[in-house]
């Protein structure tokens, strides 16, 4: 998987805005200046109360994305995603590397974070497959992921939850 890619790289936004806890009053806004290198220079990143509600339904699509169980699914969910970009795509090297950015430079920032994530998680489905989306498998997590690992075997959102689902795991070996 071609993982140097601004286009793949964008995808981790996206299962970031998934996982991300957005609902307190200033979720949106401690996730977006978490991410402000996403933005460009300058971009206010005030939302207006109705912008954060459509950044949470984003985040939700993107979820709902990662969880569709089938191919007809993913795709009506991820189109309503897309649906919701404004692409207009410019190269630029402002880190030095060539690379495509997917909305207008100087969009608002729920543009940007919309578009950004929309084409990201999709340039990844359609090519590397929707199975490389997932959830999750320890107990009482349910965040998703984006598989990049190169056999596609990856299970867990993180290695803290691997290593706490391998523990647990070895925990009820021993008491059986
Ligand atoms: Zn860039
Ligand atoms: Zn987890």
């Amino acid at each position: 998987m071609d993982y140097d890619t601004y286009g793949s790289s964008a995808v981790e936004l996206a299962i970031d805005l998934a996982n991300a806890d957005l609902e307190p009053d200033d979720g949106v806004s401690r996730f977006l200046a978490s991410h402000d290198e996403w933005f460009t220079p300058g971009t206010s990143l005030d939302l207006t109360p109705a912008e954060a509600e459509r950044t949470l339904a984003t985040a939700l699509l993107v979820r709902a994305v990662a969880l569709a169980e089938s191919q007809p699914e993913v795709l009506t969910r991820l189109n309503q995603l897309l649906a919701l970009a404004r692409p207009r795509p410019y190269a630029t090297d402002h880190d030095g590397e060539l690379h495509l950015h997917y909305a207008r430079p100087d969009a608002p920032a729920l543009e940007q974070l919309t578009t950004t994530v929309a084409m990201g998680l999709s340039q990844v489905v359609v090519q590397h497959g929707w199975q490389r989306l997932g959830v999750c498998s320890a107990e009482g997590c349910d965040d998703v992921y984006v598989d990049t690992s190169r056999n596609a075997s990856r299970r867990y959102c993180s290695n803290t939850c691997a290593s706490r689902s391998t523990v647990a795991a070895y925990r009820a070996r021993q008491k059986s």
